[in-house]
């Protein structure tokens, strides 16, 4: 069963309305509606499953990476901060 088609949003955009903390989550293009995160690595979590609506983004509650749907750089993943940068002061 196919989704309604979805307009691909301006990434700016996107992370004026969805980024409301000062650290950078990963964020990951993808041309599917629908995506699983299971965060990756050392900050693994357990899989779910995300449905990319009108938003045209999805964030994931355990590990905020955030899900943008970009069929044209699907595949892309732009690295967040996550805790794992040096910390200053
Ligand atoms: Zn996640």
């Amino acid at each position: 069963m196919d989704l309604p088609a979805l307009p691909v949003r301006p990434l700016q955009e996107i992370l004026d309305e969805a980024v409301s903390r000062e650290e950078a989550m990963e964020i990951v293009f993808t041309d599917q509606r629908r995506v699983a995160c299971t965060g990756g690595g050392a900050l693994g979590h357990p899989k779910v499953y995300y449905t990319i609506g009108e938003k045209g983004y999805a964030e994931c509650m355990y590990c905020d990476r955030l899900y943008v749907f970009d069929p044209s750089k699907a595949g892309q993943v732009i690295e967040g901060g996550h805790g794992d940068k040096p910390l200053l002061g």
